[in-house]
């Protein structure tokens, strides 16, 4: 029996790759390690989008060689393994495998010819491979990622994913609605969708529309999310299947990147400041109640001050309920870097903090607001503090609540009694009821 490591960085999507990958080598005999000083063979899942992301990794990878035994194995996975291929091997001599995105089929044959001594590296893009027949592990979570599309077609200058995931794919329908059957027959009641661009899904036949009809008609799917949609692929079918498919929770996140027309024409994002407008205002006719985040850079090259404060305004115009934010982080081989205006790295930090103080202060507002109001939760598990379960309601809200951990997995109502500007705490009297039957 051969021990599994496998440590996760990036997005929703490497996490689903991850449970393809256990999927994948548990029916080639491997367990699980959450140790890698126990593995015989440590995987590291990459993230290439920023460069502290993948120093970061280096520094992760020169730590995890004191695990390594003799006949070990020790690789590196996805993005950032797709971006430099051959050259992580050359840069990093205890690295025996660099595997992207496309060739984790391949896994089971390459460590076996690590263990021999082979180093190897699988970096070709594979336009077929959906892994239709590996079904990803699953730990018994009520929720669980489903990739519905690899790839993307948009080619927003600053991103390095075209690079290292290479052109759009979508699966087949059916492909889809047999994954998430056989995830509900685990019991799981909740699926979030994923994708680069996930509502441009198409598989030729059927599109986004179709598939959220379909998922949200799966007997026992009780909530349908996705992410991440791009403003422009929000047709009318799809806001119209939104609004009519009783699972597709109230939450969307909408990456608006900058809220400066100028700068989005740079970005290459194909929507204004106009648009993206538009498409919030859209989203809201569909679903009133919907919660909206997004993901915003700041110091993309040429942004002014001007521009800047654009993109504050714009925070305060759509209300988010929260943001990712992150300062530009040049990447080669990306289009951007052949953008000139550079934007000091002080300067980036400075509107970056503000930007963050201005997400917050609204965000705040809004939730505020939503104290005392009562909504269906998920209990997801035990709360990293005290005795506590963290809880989730339809517009991604996280709700601490009190409550056995036999809870977890249920769905119940809570009145959200407070909040620290981002999260809440709330009580569920069927929650309190069973605890005060135990204690
Ligand atoms: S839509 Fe743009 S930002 Fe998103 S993955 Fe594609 S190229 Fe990158």
């Amino acid at each position: 029996m051969r021990r599994l490591y496998v440590e996760t960085y990036g997005c929703q999507m490497n996490v689903a790759d991850t449970d393809l990958i256990f999927g994948l080598l548990g029916r080639d005999g491997f367990v699980m390690t959450k140790s890698p000083e126990d593995a015989d063979v440590m995987l590291v899942n990459t993230c290439a989008v920023r460069d502290n992301a993948e120093q970061r990794i280096y520094g992760r990878v020169g730590e995890l060689k004191r695990h390594k035994r003799k006949g070990d194995v020790l690789g590196v996975v996805g993005c950032m393994a797709q971006r430099l291929g051959a050259d992580l091997l050359n840069r990093i001599p205890h690295v025996d495998l660099v595997v992207g995105p496309d060739g984790y089929r391949a896994l089971p044959e390459l460590i076996h010819r690590a263990t021999a001594g082979e180093r190897s590296v699988d970096v070709d893009f594979k336009s077929w491979e959906h892994y239709e027949d590996v079904p990803p592990a699953q730990d018994g979570r009520a929720s669980a990622f489903v990739t519905v599309q690899r790839g993307c077609n948009y080619r927003c200058t600053f991103c390095i994913v075209p690079m290292t995931r290479g052109p759009e794919r979508s699966r087949k329908l059916i492909d889809v609605i047999r994954e998430v059957e056989q995830l509900v027959s685990t019991g799981v009641t909740e699926v979030t969708l994923l994708g680069q661009t996930v509502n441009s899904y198409h598989n030729g036949t059927h599109d986004f529309a179709d598939l959220l009809r379909a998922v949200g008609g799966v007997d026992g799917i009780r909530r349908v999310r996705f992410t991440s949609p791009h403003p422009n692929d929000f047709t009318p079918a799809v806001l119209e299947a939104m609004a009519d498919v009783p699972g597709v929770c109230e939450h969307v996140h909408l990456p608006m990147q900058s809220g400066s027309s100028r700068v989005l024409k740079r970005m290459l994002r194909r929507y204004d400041r106009d648009g993206y407008i538009d498409c919030v205002e859209r989203l809201r006719v569909a679903m009133p109640e919907i919660a909206i985040t997004t993901d915003i850079i700041v110091g993309f090259p040429g942004e002014t001050e001007e521009d800047f404060l654009e993109t504050e305004s714009l925070v305060r115009t759509v209300r988010f309920d929260g943001a990712f934010t992150f300062k530009y982080s040049v990447r080669d081989g990306t289009p951007a870097v052949k953008i000139k205006d550079h934007v000091a790295d002080d300067v980036a930090g400075e509107r970056l903090e503000r930007l963050i103080a201005t997400v917050r202060q609204v965000a705040r507002t809004k939730n505020v607001g939503l104290v005392g109001s009562t909504h269906e939760v998920l209990v997801e598990k035990q709360a990293r503090r005290g005795e506590l379960l963290q809880s989730r309601t339809r517009t991604n809200k996280v709700v601490l609540i009190e409550g056995l951990p036999t809870l977890i997995g249920s769905y119940l109502h809570v009145r959200l009694n407070g909040t620290t500007g981002s999260t809440f705490t709330g009580t569920s009297t069927a929650a309190r009821r069973e605890l005060a039957v135990v204690g």
